[in-house]
């Protein structure tokens, strides 16, 4: 079972690395970024030099290590890619560092959890394009200074609001990603089903829009679901109604909301009336950290319009209740 599941998660890496576009007219949606850079890009390129350091932040699945190669790819560079807990050491960080081309991109997911070690590090070589590091121990140890080619650092981050402020400002264009419209994501949902080589049906693609909760990433597994779900049962074949079928069957919320978005709305009605309540009382509730919580699970509630933030505390709203089925007048008779 492991192997097949394993055999089968990459597949879904293969197919997800497919599905992924590397230009910039490929991007669909988040308009005002897209214009921004490919204005900032255009400049570098022109004048031959590197792009400024780009932050990128936003919720998991929106499409900011897709804009890290895209912005790669623009450039005609080379992408080196790595995370904030993958660099322990600063000797991790000066390996990537040394081994970079001019203008080539720097990729650093989660950028927030760089130990100060290597952020210490890493001030230098954004700013001045130079490294400077102790090498050996004791009464043997000297310090080296080596110059870097100039490069752009791209690094990606659920919340902008943990970076430490130091890093903050070294980084020249910052861009935070919203969740997409279901416009934008039917024309994603198109895009991949053109790619997978199935019938672009708009109603199915509109419908994997409506119950993806704004995000590329789930609308692309949902749909690959549907896929199976289409050849098993449909020789192949594509309707609003086929996705709605397939969709029901995957238990997926009629308006996409998971499994983490319903206990939060839960806990906040069943377990503390429908709040004013503070989010580390509702991190215990769920059993989840509060930094998950205000990154991933309250911002699409939010706009969604199914929480508020009052200087109190989250309150569920009347749509919070109704998406349940549940009356409103239950908290008022307690
Ligand atoms: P993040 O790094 O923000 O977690 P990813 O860049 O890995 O998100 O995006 C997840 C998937 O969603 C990608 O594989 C890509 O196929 C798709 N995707 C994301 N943004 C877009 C977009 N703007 N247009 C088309 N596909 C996108």
């Amino acid at each position: 079972n492991s192997i097949l599941s394993s055999e089968r998660k990459e597949k879904e890496e293969v197919i997800d690395k497919a599905l992924r576009p590397t230009r910039l007219k490929d991007y669909a949606g988040q308009d005002g970024i897209r214009e921004q850079l490919d204005l900032f890009i255009t400049a570098a390129r022109n004048r031959g030099e590197a792009l400024d350091h780009v932050l990128l932040f936003g919720p998991p699945g929106l499409g900011k290590t897709t804009l890290a190669n895209i912005i790669a790819n623009e450039l005609g560079v080379k992408l080196r890619q790595t995370s904030g807990p993958v660099l322990e050491k600063a000797g991790d960080l000066a390996a990537m560092l040394t081994s970079l081309e001019p203008h080539d991109v720097l990729f650093i997911d989660e950028i927030h959890r760089l130990s100060p070690v290597v952020e210490e590090i890493l001030y230098p070589a954004l700013e001045d394009f130079k490294l400077d590091i102790m090498i050996g121990e004791g009464p043997a140890a000297r310090s080296i200074k080596i110059d870097l080619p100039h490069f752009t650092l791209v690094g990606a981050t659920t919340r902008a609001g943990s970076l430490t402020k130091p890093l903050q400002d070294r980084f020249g264009i910052r861009a935070q990603l919203q969740y997409y419209s279901p416009e934008d994501l039917t024309t994603i949902v198109l895009r991949s089903m053109h790619l997978l080589n199935m019938p672009a049906d708009k109603g199915a693609a509109g419908e994997i829009a409506r119950r993806s909760r704004g995000t590329p990433r789930i609308a692309n597994r949902l749909l690959r679901r549907i896929r199976d779900f289409s050849e098993v049962r449909h020789q192949g074949q594509l309707s609003e109604q086929i996705a709605k079928d397939a969709l029901t069957m995957l238990e997926v919320d009629p308006i996409g909301l998971d499994s983490l978005d319903c206990q939060f709305l839960l806990a906040i009605i069943e377990k503390f009336q429908g709040g004013p309540v503070g989010i580390e009382n509702l991190a215990s509730a769920v059993g989840e950290e509060s930094d998950t919580l205000q990154d991933m699970v309250e911002p699409y509630l939010i706009k969604e319009g199914f929480v508020q933030r009052t200087p109190r505390g989250r309150v569920a709203t009347p749509r919070a209740y109704s998406h349940f089925g549940l009356d409103r007048k239950h908290k008022d008779l307690g």
